[in-house]
């Protein structure tokens, strides 16, 4: 073939504009694509060797850069499959790849918007053109003739015969002036261990006459899980996050069919320290096809299970792809849910097989993956039987129930699962709300986290069964049929709870009589529909207006000496200030605030007194 001049179809013109334009800022990517292109062609010849061995000859496949200082060139050059010369033309010289006519059709003509656009498909071997001025492409397949190519990407391109070729492909870059940082040593050592380090095939770097290879040159999770033990699995968790200790478990999963890809999940043992900041990104890593696209990539996994840490490897997105790509992408949104129903298995294995260690990483992580009761619909069911539960049925800190424990000890016409939310432990098991269910051997459910309001409202029911507040009118506390006893009781305080009413009057819906107390003489319950006291402090606390702002039913403990008392106040005063004191004490023990403590504590101390009998005689001198 003689030299020949030919043009670049017009749009792809267009296209190099682009590509040098607005990846301008971002230039290192050229080598990850053409490192990537070649990786690819040996792969390729990998396979047509499948059929004919003799194809692969006797070098090792792998991918070379030469950096040459004096001629001011960069040098990428591989032993894959290689082009013919009608192959150069078609795949180098018009719109070749599907990626990049995809990205023709939706380019709109603004060149800002198409700049932007260019982020979301591979750009490939154009990204030559982002740094250098001139590039050579030199090319032989293993049965052709070598062929050259060579374009300033200014609109034509020359092509030749060129017989002094091996098997392979050579691009040759000429860098601009200002990009001769790609011809250091150091620089390309960095890149290729940023994007390439886990590509399958050696990295080589060919300069001052030795040649080295740069990367590990094995993608450690293509590797089949049979050859690979819980050592290696440990090691590599360690390189990919830097932590110090062991991971607590795994899972490596690859999967074909629709969406190819490879992922390997790993649980830590300890919280990094920004666990909490729900705007952290997470931890899976993304690799399309060996090659390192992100970290932090936070499409993979939702936020409530920020804590894992792997990678995903697939062949089924672009190189070039972009987290705004990700943002909606299909095959990242079947990717994630694959990801989080492997990690659910991962979480449901080690609590079914290793309740300890289940048990601590509930204490480093249970919070987080809570939020994936309210974050996530569809996983509800699976995620509320991984939570770990305080109960009014064990005793201490640590010792926790599941929803299912509690189920199989609910009474046979128990109505619902109780739960009650308060600040901390201690001020649950103490609180006047259980007395009640205490006394009828009903279990309660104690939930102390700040999330854990949110959460319980999420829950509606499990297992058919309805969740409610201890702390909201219940109907196993009030029993159907009323006994003589009850009825009396009613009729001798109809007309103290009316006058409690009154006097409590904008800070209690109303008064009524309580089957839950046996030791307090009062407490304070949302209304059906309102929400829990403690719902509407931590919103008040959050800046917030309650929406369902109600105020509460005060109840009463008809059997307790004090509520005997204001039933046989002597005047408007003695009933006023009693009956104030049994407010503020309900609402402390609920954890709430008093306005006015100083006149709450001179209010108790005058009980107290005159509690005293007889009075203590003052003798003075
Ligand atoms: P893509 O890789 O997305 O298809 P590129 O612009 O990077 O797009 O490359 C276009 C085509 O050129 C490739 O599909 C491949 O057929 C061919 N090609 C590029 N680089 C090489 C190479 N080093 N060896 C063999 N063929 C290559």
């Amino acid at each position: 073939m003689e030299t020949q001049t030919k043009e670049f179809q017009a749009e792809t013109k267009q296209v190099l504009r682009l590509v040098i334009h607005s990846l301008y800022s971002n230039k290192e990517i050229f080598l990850r694509e053409l490192i990537s292109n070649a990786s690819d062609a040996c792969e390729k010849l990998r396979f047509e060797a499948l059929a004919n061995p003799g194809l692969l000859g006797a070098d090792e496949l792998s991918v070379t850069l030469i950096p040459d200082s004096g001629a001011g060139t960069l040098t990428v050059k591989d032993n894959g499959i290689g082009m013919s010369g009608d192959e150069v033309i078609a795949n180098l010289g018009t719109i070749a790849s599907s990626g990049t006519r995809k990205f023709l059709e939706s380019m709109s003509g603004d060149a800002a918007k198409d700049a932007q656009l260019i982020g979301r498909f591979g750009v490939g071997f154009y990204a030559a053109f982002i740094v250098a001025d001139r590039v050579a492409v030199v090319s032989k397949r293993a049965d052709g003739e070598g062929v050259r190519w060579e374009s300033d990407g200014e609109g034509t391109y020359e092509i030749r015969d060129d017989s002094n070729q091996e098997r392979g492909t050579e691009v040759i870059l000429h860098l601009r002036a200002e990009d001769r940082e790609f011809l250091e040593p150091a620089r390309l050592r960095q890149l290729v261990r940023r994007y390439s380090d886990h590509l399958s095939l050696p990295i080589v770097l060919e300069a001052g006459g030795s040649r080295e290879t740069i990367n590990q040159a094995k993608a450690f999770w293509t590797r089949p899980k049979s050859e690979l033990t819980d050592e290696d699995y440990q090691a590599f968790y360690k390189h990919l996050t830097h932590d110090t200790e062991d991971a607590r478990a795994w899972a490596h999963n690859r999967v074909e069919g629709n969406i190819e890809y490879t992922s390997l999940l790993y649980l830590p043992k300890r919280a990094p320290f920004d666990l909490f900041d729900r705007d952290q990104r997470g931890g899976v890593q993304l690799y399309v096809k060996r090659v390192f696209i992100m970290d932090k990539a936070a499409e993979l996994l939702p936020p409530w299970l920020r804590f894992m840490r792997g990678l995903v490897d697939t062949a089924d997105l672009p190189l070039n792809v972009s987290r705004e790509l990700l943002q909606n992408n299909r095959t990242v949104e079947k990717i994630r849910s694959a990801l989080v129903k492997r990690t659910l298995d991962l979480l449901e294995e080690l609590a079914a097989d290793k309740p300890a260690e289940y048990a601590e990483f509930w204490k480093t992580f249970g919070m987080v993956l809570k939020e994936g009761v309210i974050d996530d619909a569809g996983q509800r069911e699976r995620i509320v039987k991984l939570l770990r539960l305080h109960s009014t049925a064990v005793a201490g800190d640590a010792a926790t129930v599941t929803f299912a424990d509690y189920v199989s000890r609910m009474k046979p016409d128990q109505k619902a699962i109780y739960y009650l939310t308060a600040d901390t432990l201690a001020a649950a098991r103490n609180s006047p709300h259980i007395e009640g269910f205490r006394a009828r051997d009903i279990e309660v459910l104690l939930l102390t986290d700040r999330v854990d309001e949110w959460v319980a409202s999420h829950i509606h029911e499990f297992e058919g069964r309805k969740l409610a507040s201890a702390a909201g009118s219940s109907a196993d506390l009030t029993s159907a049929i009323q006994t003589p006893e009850q009825a009396a009781a009613e009729s001798a305080y109809k007309e103290t709870l009316a006058h409690l009413g009154k006097t409590l009057s904008g800070k209690i819906a109303s008064a009524s009589l309580s089957g839950r107390l046996t030791d307090s003489p009062a407490c304070l319950v949302a209304g059906e529909f309102g929400l829990s006291l403690r719902m509407g402090r931590i919103l008040k606390q959050a800046g917030q207006n309650n929406p369902f702002a109600a105020l509460p039913i005060l109840e009463l403990n008809p059997a307790h000496p004090l509520a005997l008392r204001l039933k046989d106040a002597a005047d408007e005063s003695a009933f006023g200030e009693l009956a104030t004191v049994l407010y503020d004490q309900a609402l402390l023990a609920e954890g709430g605030e008093l306005e006015d403590p100083a006149t709450f504590v001179r209010r108790v101390n005058k009980l107290i007194v005159e509690g005293l009998a007889p009075q203590p005689k003052i003798v003075l001198g």
